[in-house]
């Protein structure tokens, strides 16, 4: 009797242990992400782009990191050069009617970032006004030369206005200045080339009819050959070595403007995150499979870095079994989507039942093929490939200088960490 007590006691502290051991782990492995994502998104890292070296700052963060936690770099001690464009945006100014000092950079005006270096003052000039599609394509662009060009955001996008002001310069019409308005929060894009004239982006409508006066300076620098880099790690499979499953990241993001920086907290500051937690689980529970991470730079300025590592990849491709782009991932509370998941339906719906059986998600949701984010280039050259991003309405900054990450709480980080390790064990 007072044995059998004793057995049963005994068991009730062993579960009790085992369940404090793994809550352990998952506070250990979500308050490890949460330190990446802090140190990715601080002042230091600069937006993690090329001013002030922000992409190799947060290169040798990731790297350290992987050291710090046993996974083996690949590469040149995990490094691979990648030759980036990028127009860097130093200094702006702006005065605008009464309003001067009371105008904050990045929060009531941006310039995009392939504004080339400028001075414009503009007193009493009614610009040239667009409001929606068919107005921009009924104009006599000749007529636009020299002009200052005004575009209010609303039935027009921003890709819209961009992609008329592209076909401007095509046509070698230069206007004076674009400015876009209408903005609630503003949004960058950062600059791989430099255009002839500057596009200003300005929150609310400050302008209806006429300009009484505005005073744009910019001082900006291009660089055609930026030496940027991707990180390449690995943990070796305990059964089959020479196949791998591969996690890709961007850990670029859109840099500074001025002395203003983007921090990229959700983009993609979590992506890397999630990476880093991986491969610091691998390292201590190897799978049978080899699993690499590939933390990749320049995919702001058009995929660069993951271009360069699907044609220069440090593994075989061919023995890729299955490869997932990790990209916006500190959400949750919805759901996961899947880009490319109708194409790889086998993966996607193994995705699903995995997901199904553990009640992780409230849904996994199949996307078409989109080229929109580091799996792309992958993708094009035969690798099976998913891009995963978690959604929910718990956080949305995207592109401003608001994904600062303080309100970005990794909903579902160790559920979405167990979705991926359940697939690496169970994908064959
Ligand atoms: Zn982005």
């Amino acid at each position: 009797m007072f044995n059998q007590f004793k057995y049963r006691n005994m068991k009730i502290l062993l579960f009790c242990l085992s369940l404090f051991i793994s809550s352990l782990c998952f506070s250990q492995s979500y308050n490890y992400a949460i330190y990446c994502k802090d140190t990715l998104c601080s002042e230091y890292m600069a937006g993690r782009a090329y001013r002030e070296s922000g992409d190799k700052k947060a290169a040798e963060f990731i790297r350290n990191e992987l050291t710090k936690n046993n996974v083996k770099l690949l590469g040149d001690n995990g490094f691979q050069t990648v030759g980036i464009s990028i127009n860097n945006i130093l200094d702006v100014e702006l005065k605008m009617n009464n309003l001067s000092d009371s105008l904050k950079l990045g929060e009531d005006f941006l310039v995009t970032g392939s504004s080339p270096t400028s001075e414009i003052e503009i007193k009493n000039i009614k610009p040239l006004i667009f409001n929606n599609k068919e107005q921009i394509s009924d104009v006599k662009i000749k007529k636009l030369k020299d002009k200052v060009l005004l575009f209010n955001m609303g039935d027009l996008t921003f890709y819209d206005i961009m992609l008329f002001v592209r076909s401007l310069v095509k046509e070698n019409i230069n206007p004076k200045l674009a400015i876009v308005q209408n903005y609630d929060k503003i949004e960058y894009l950062i600059g791989s080339s430099v255009l002839p004239f500057p596009v200003l982006q300005l929150k609310g409508r400050p302008f209806k009819k006429k300009i009484d006066y505005l005073k744009l300076s910019i001082e900006s620098t291009f660089d055609s050959d930026y030496e940027s880099q991707n990180v390449w790690a690995v943990v070796e499979g305990t059964k089959y070595k020479d196949s791998c499953f591969v996690f890709v990241s961007h850990y670029d993001h859109l840099g500074k403007v001025g002395n203003v920086y983007f921090p990229g907290a959700n983009d993609n500051a979590s992506g890397v995150s999630v990476l880093l937690d991986l491969a610091g689980y691998y390292a201590k529970n190897p799978a049978e499979y080899s699993v690499v991470f590939i933390f990749v730079t320049g995919e702001e300025t058009g995929l660069l870095g993951s271009s360069f590592a699907a044609m220069n990849p440090l593994v075989d491709l061919t023995k890729i079994k299955f490869l997932f782009n990790l990209d916006m991932c500190g959400t949750g509370s919805t759901g996961v989507a899947v880009i490319n998941g109708k194409k790889e339906k086998r993966a996607g719906e193994l995705l699903q039942k995995i997901n199904s059986e553990n009640n992780w998600f409230s849904k996994i949701v199949l996307g078409e093929e989109s080229c929109n984010s580091d799996h792309c280039p992958f993708v094009k050259r035969g690798v099976p490939a998913h891009f995963l991003f978690t959604y929910g309405c718990e956080y949305n900054e995207y592109h401003t200088i608001y994904d600062n990450g303080k309100a970005l709480f990794f909903t579902k980080h160790i559920d979405f960490c167990n979705l991926l390790k359940e697939f690496v064990r169970r994908y064959r």
